[in-house]
């Protein structure tokens, strides 16, 4: 018999009930350190103070109007995206795969607004990920996502991440945009170099075409910078952001060049929850932290931390661990076994990680994590590579 949740998810036999920081506890009162953060969406740890203040007050005053009307904590998001980054516009979603849909949207319709409705082509790379709906899957184009869901969104050429010249191949103008994720995070951690994004950023001007920057996993602070693409003193003509500006409370958003959002008019794209009032009052307190200079800097202090500590752990264990790579606290631990082995075994240690493709688990800790706790959760990560050498033995 069917379960009553639809059974689309494999689960770990964990029920956590609640959460402090970077701990998570379980329903029968072990605690976990949480290297995994939601898969990147606890930025600041589980019940941080200011945020179940912003949504607190917000649940007092007002749920939820619709956006026929405005929608002050809304506002006051927009202006901080704007103020901090290269956007002059945001439009909000509740996740990321309805970002990817709105990025896709916007590309096209500037197309068609400039007089080029052939111009629909969007490149993309193997290995990405951009979430789960029609476009998102379309987009990512591997098998396993794509499978039985056809006839698929048409439009899309999927080519080798760091294959240069099928990329030069590619760039014509039939192409509306390339949409790329400057670190991969579901394809195993893997950075574009700051050269090859800046490589694309000149070959899309030369193309005129469109950059839509895939910050899902790796935006709001995740790589040291409020996102990723500053790192190669670039920047999109379109971005999309979810999980961490949420803070763990459904938001997502595509931020634009006004050029780029011209097609947008009014009726061209709505949603009913997007950039409701209890999402955007918790979205403005993240904003308020994640994007101070002297928080970011913490941020690379702890990644370094972290980075040194898990390279110890990498040499220590060369028989689990291949290597290590990322960017920031978006660490990826390649490993030698079967990396659910690794994951399964940090649940007995009481460390939690997430596996991704390429066999490697994902290190995606709150972006505040504690010095103490960094070390604790490397202590853990090496009780479990011991635990798994000794099932292997
Ligand atoms: N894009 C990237 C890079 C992601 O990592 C994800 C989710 O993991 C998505 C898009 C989809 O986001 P959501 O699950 O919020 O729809």
């Amino acid at each position: 018999m069917i379960p009553s949740i639809l059974p689309t998810y494999s689960r770990a036999p964990l029920t956590f009930v609640s959460g402090d920081g970077s701990w998570l506890t379980e329903a029968d009162g072990r605690r976990f350190l949480d290297l995994g953060a939601g898969i990147a969406v606890n930025a600041l740890g589980h019940a941080h103070p200011a945020l179940v203040a912003a949504l607190t007050t917000q649940a007092q005053a007002l749920w939820h109007v619709s956006n026929l009307y405005n929608i002050p904590a809304q506002q006051k998001l927009a202006d901080a995206l704007v103020e901090h980054t290269f956007a002059d516009t945001v439009f909000f979603t509740n996740s990321g795969t309805e970002a990817c849909e709105l990025a896709v949207k916007m590309a096209r319709k500037y197309w068609y607004d400039k007089g080029r409705p052939d111009r629909t082509g969007i490149i993309t790379f193997t290995g990405s990920f951009h979430g789960r709906s029609a476009a998102g899957i379309a987009a990512a184009g591997s098998e396993k996502m794509t499978k039985g869901f056809g006839p698929l969104l048409p439009g899309f050429t999927h080519l080798d991440f760091g294959d240069h010249e099928a990329l030069q191949a590619a760039m014509g103008d039939h192409v509306a945009a390339v949409l790329v994720e400057p670190v991969q995070g579901e394809g195993g951690i893997r950075p574009l170099p700051d050269a090859c994004l800046k490589g694309l950023r000149d070959l899309c001007d030369t193309h005129g075409i469109l950059m839509i920057l895939d910050e899902v996993q790796c935006g709001m602070g995740r790589t040291g910078k409020l996102f990723a693409h500053e790192w190669a003193g670039i920047s999109p003509d379109i971005m999309m952001v979810a999980k961490g500006i949420g803070g763990g409370f459904p938001l997502g958003a595509v931020l634009a060049t006004e050029e780029a959002a011209s097609g947008m008019t009014a009726g061209t794209h709505g949603s009913t929850y997007g950039g409701n009032p209890l999402a955007c009052a918790v979205g403005a307190a993240v904003m308020e932290i994640v994007a101070d200079d002297a928080f970011l800097a913490e941020v690379n202090r702890k990644a370094g931390l972290l980075r040194q500590k898990l390279e110890g752990l990498v040499d220590a264990h060369p028989d689990i661990f291949e290597g290590l790579r990322g960017s920031g606290l978006m660490l990826g631990l390649r490993c030698k076994v079967t990396n659910a082995d690794v994951v399964k075994a940090g649940y007995g240690a009481g460390v939690l990680t997430v596996p991704a493709a390429d066999n490697v688990i994902r290190l995606l800790p709150p972006l505040n994590i504690s010095d103490a706790d960094i070390a604790e959760a490397v202590l853990r990560l090496e009780a479990a590579a011991v635990a798994v050498k000794e099932a292997d033995a």
